[in-house]
């Protein structure tokens, strides 16, 4: 065989694998490439939750076969109640996080007076100041 037809098959391979080793390299497997998953810092509290509520259950289960008493109960149950308390608050604070802002809208009303220069405008649905150009909902 033609040592140049090797050369240009290595290079041909070369460019066919070139994109596949650079998303290989580039993005981990696990990991999207279209951002961060919501999903991947709340599961593992969610996670957690879920184990949390298991081990609760099989407290109670416990305390009703008449394995505990309602004392051992209640005393078993106090830390994972914390425990739960806990991924409750850090799931509302993960949750608040990545939820986009909801902006609220600005009620506009009919006439209204410049906060810039003080002029009376009544132009109804103006958003900014005829006569110096500020934004009235600044
Ligand atoms: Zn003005």
């Amino acid at each position: 065989m033609d040592l140049l037809l090797v050369f240009y098959y290595l290079i041909f391979f070369a460019i066919l694998l070139a994109p596949f080793l650079l998303f290989h390299f580039k993005f981990h497997e696990t990991a999207s490439p279209f951002g961060k998953d919501d999903n991947e810092i709340l599961s593992p509290l969610l996670q957690k939750k879920s184990n949390t509520l298991d081990s609760l259950k099989d407290l109670r289960s416990d305390f009703h076969s008449g394995k505990i008493t309602e004392e051992e109960f209640q005393n078993a149950s106090i830390p994972y109640l914390e425990e739960l308390e806990n991924l409750e608050v850090k799931l509302t604070a993960v949750k608040s996080q990545s939820s986009p802002q909801v902006l609220t809208p600005v009620k506009i009303s009919e006439e209204w007076t410049c906060s810039n220069c003080g002029s009376y405008i009544n132009v109804p649905r103006a958003k900014f100041c005829p006569e110096c150009g500020s934004t009235r909902l600044a």
